[in-house]
C-alpha cells in the first residue's frame, strides 16, 4: 500500500535508539531522520520493508513543542549530535525511557521511581543531567583536507562519509579548539604544507588532536602526519606555544591508509608528552594515545555514583573489571583496602600504574588482559590449589596472605574479602557488555556488591539478568547524561548479594 516515492503525512510519537523519529500511518511504522518527538511532517517514502519503511524529512508541517533551533548550523550533515534539535529536559527524557524500557523488555525488571518507596523493583533515579550541555568535551579530532578550489579545510566529517564539513566552531567542544585550528591552517598555508588526500595517500598532515584540561587547563595539541616530520615544525611550534596554557605539542605518526586516526609513534616536538587532569582529588596523566572520558564534569558524578554504589569503608577489596586508564580503580582505592583492575590494552595498563604512582596510591594492582580470561584463570587456579591444601580452621580476622603477598584463599563471613571472594566487583564494559565467562566467575566470587556502569542499556539488561537469575538483586539505576546532544546513554546500576 506504501510504495517508494510517495509523499505521506505523519505524527511523531517515538525516537529510536540512534534518535530518529519515528511516526506510524495505517498501522505501518515509519523512520525519519531529523524529525523530534511531537513533529508533524511531511516524509517522501525512501525504502519499504515488510512491517516499516524508511522516510526523508520533506518538511517539519507543524514543530514540535519540544523542539529547538540547534546551536549548530551543521547539525543536520555532521554525524555528531543526533538529538540536538529536541529540548534538552526532553533529551534527558528520551534517555530515561530508553534505560527502563530495556531493562523491563530485555531484563524482565519491574521498576519503581523515588516516589513510590513501598514497592517492589528497582529503584530508578532521575538521570543526572547538566547544566550547561554544550561546549563539555575535553577532546576533540579534526580531519584536514582540501576543497575542490584547493583550499585546506578542517572541521568534521559529514554523516557516514568522509566529506569535511569546513565547521572550526563545534558547540560540544571548547573554545581553544578554533584557535588551535587557525593557527595549523594558517601555518599551513603560509608554509605549503599539504593535507593528506585518502584516495591518492599523498599529502601530510591528516588529522589535529587536541585535548583540554577542564581542572588543569592544560591543552595538548598531537599533529597526526603522513610521514616522520613536518617542515618548518618550529614555526608551528612558536606560534602554538603562545597559547596561554599550551603543555603539549606532539606528532603521531601514521603512514598507514587506513580509518584509524592515530598512529602507534608518538614524537615530541615541544614540551611534556602528555597534559594533566584531575578528576576528585585524583590527577591523570594523559597521553595522546590514552583513553579518557570525554566529559570530565559528567565522569565526576558517574564515578561518585559508582562509589557510593560500591559501599566502601577502607577494609574492602575490589575488582575494576575493563579499567581503562585506571580511573576508577583510582578512585576506589582511597577507600578500599586493595583495588585489582584488568584491561586488555596493554599501554592503558602502563597509564594506570603510572597514575596510581602520580597519586601515590600503592593498594591497586593492575593486570593486562581480557576480564573473561584473568578474572577465572586467578579462580580456577586458585581453586584447585585450595582443593588440595584444605582451609584450616579459620579464627576471627584471619584473613590469610601468602609469603609472596599473592593470593589470599578463605573468607570468613562477614569478614573483609581477599582476591578471590572480594567484596565488590566494579564493571566498566564497552558496548557489547561482559562476557558471559566474565559474569558466571562474578557470580562464582560471591561478591557482596557489583557496581555496573554501562554504556549501553541494552547489553546491561542483558548482564544484569544473567546476574540476578538466583542470588542477586538490582538495588537502584542512576542513569548520568554523558554526551548531551547525542544518543549514547551511561548509567550506573548497584547490585547487592541476596542472603538466602
Ligand atoms: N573504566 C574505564 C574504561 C571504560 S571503557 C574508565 O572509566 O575510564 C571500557 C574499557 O574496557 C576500555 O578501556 C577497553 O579497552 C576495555 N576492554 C574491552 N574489552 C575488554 C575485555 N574483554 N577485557 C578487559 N578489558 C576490556
Amino acid at each position: 500500500m506504501f510504495q517508494k516515492n510517495m509523499e505521506l503525512e505523519l505524527l511523531i510519537v517515538d525516537m529510536g535508539v540512534d534518535g530518529t523519529g519515528i511516526g506510524k500511518a495505517e498501522g505501518v511504522a515509519f523512520f525519519v531522520k531529523d524529525a523530534v518527538i511531537g513533529d508533524r511532517v511531511l516524509i517522501k517514502v525512501m525504502k519499504m520493508k515488510k512491517r516499516y519503511g524508511f522516510g526523508k524529512l520533506l518538511k517539519v508541517l507543524e514543530p514540535s513543542p519540544y523542539r529547538v533551533q540547534p546551536l549548530c548550523e551543521f547539525y543536520r550533515q555532521c554525524g555528531g549530535c543526533q538529538i540536538q534539535a529536541l529540548d534538552y529536559a526532553q533529551q534527558l527524557k528520551y534517555k530515561e525511557k530508553k534505560v527502563r524500557s530495556n531493562l523491563q523488555r530485555i531484563g524482565g525488571f519491574s521498576i519503581r521511581d523515588n516516589t513510590e518507596c513501598e514497592k517492589q523493583g528497582i529503584l530508578f533515579h532521575p538521570i543526572i543531567g547538566m547544566e550547561e550541555p554544550f561546549f563539555y568535551r575535553n577532546k576533540a579530532q579534526f580531519p584536514i583536507g582540501t576543497d575542490k578550489n584547493g583550499k585546506i579545510v578542517t572541521g568534521f566529517y559529514a554523516a557516514r562519509s568522509h566529506h569535511i564539513i569546513p565547521n572550526r566552531k563545534c558547540c560540544l567542544g571548547v573554545d581553544i579548539n578554533e584557535k588551535v585550528l587557525d593557527i595549523v591552517i594558517s601555518f599551513m598555508e603560509d608554509y605549503h604544507i599539504t593535507a593528506y588526500d585518502e584516495s591518492t595517500g599523498k599529502g601530510l598532515l591528516r588529522h589535529v588532536l587536541v585535548r583540554f584540561g577542564f581542572n588543569t587547563k592544560e591543552i595538548m595539541v598531537c599533529l597526526v602526519v603522513n610521514g616522520r616530520r613536518i617542515p618548518h615544525a618550529q614555526k608551528l611550534v612558536e606560534r602554538l606555544a603562545e597559547l596561554s596554557g599550551m603543555t603539549s605539542i606532539t606528532l603521531s605518526v601514521n603512514e598507514k591508509n587506513t580509518n584509524v586516526i592515530m598512529g602507534e609513534e608518538i614524537v615530541r616536538l615541544w614540551g611534556q608528552g602528555c597534559i594533566t587532569d584531575t578528576i576528585g582529588d585524583i590527577s591523570y596523566q594523559i597521553s595522546p594515545l590514552s583513553f579518557f572520558q570525554v566529559n570530565p564534569i559528567q565522569t565526576r558524578k558517574l564515578y561518585e555514583t559508582a562509589l557510593a554504589y560500591a559501599g566502601l569503608t577502607g577494609t574492602e577489596t575490589v575488582w575494576d573489571l575493563y579499567c581503562g586508564i585506571g580511573t576508577i580503580s583510582l578512585f576506589l582505592a582511597q577507600r578500599a583496602k586493595h583495588v585489582y583492575g584488568v584491561e586488555i590494552v596493554e599501554a592503558a595498563i602502563a597509564d594506570a600504574r603510572n597514575n596510581a604512582s602520580l597519586n601515590g596510591i600503592e593498594n591497586v594492582t593492575f593486570f593486562v588482559g581480557k576480564a573473561e580470561e584473568i578474572l577465572p584463570s586467578f579462580y580456577e587456579d586458585s581453586m584447585q590449589e585450595s582443593a588440595k591444601e584444605p582451609c584450616p580452621e579459620i579464627s576471627e580476622g584471619d584473613i590469610r596472605e601468602s609469603a609472596a603477598g599473592e593470593a589470599e584463599i578463605c573468607k570468613v563471613e562477614g569478614q573483609p574479602g581477599d582476591m578471590l571472594h572480594p567484596d565488590v566487583i566494579v564493571v566498566d564494559p564497552p558496548r557489547k557488555g561482559c562476557d558471559e565467562k566474565c559474569l558466571e566467575t562474578i557470580l562464582k566470587m560471591q561478591p557482596e556488591r557489583v557496581v555496573y556502569v554501562s554504556c549501553d542499556p541494552a547489553t546491561l539488561a542483558r548482564d544484569l539478568k544473567y546476574l540476578c537469575e538466583q542470588y542477586y538483586e538490582v538495588r537502584e539505576v542512576q542513569p548520568v547524561d554523558m554526551f548531551p546532544q547525542g544518543v549514547h546513554t551511561e548509567c550506573v546500576v548497584g547490585i547487592q548479594r541476596k542472603h538466602i
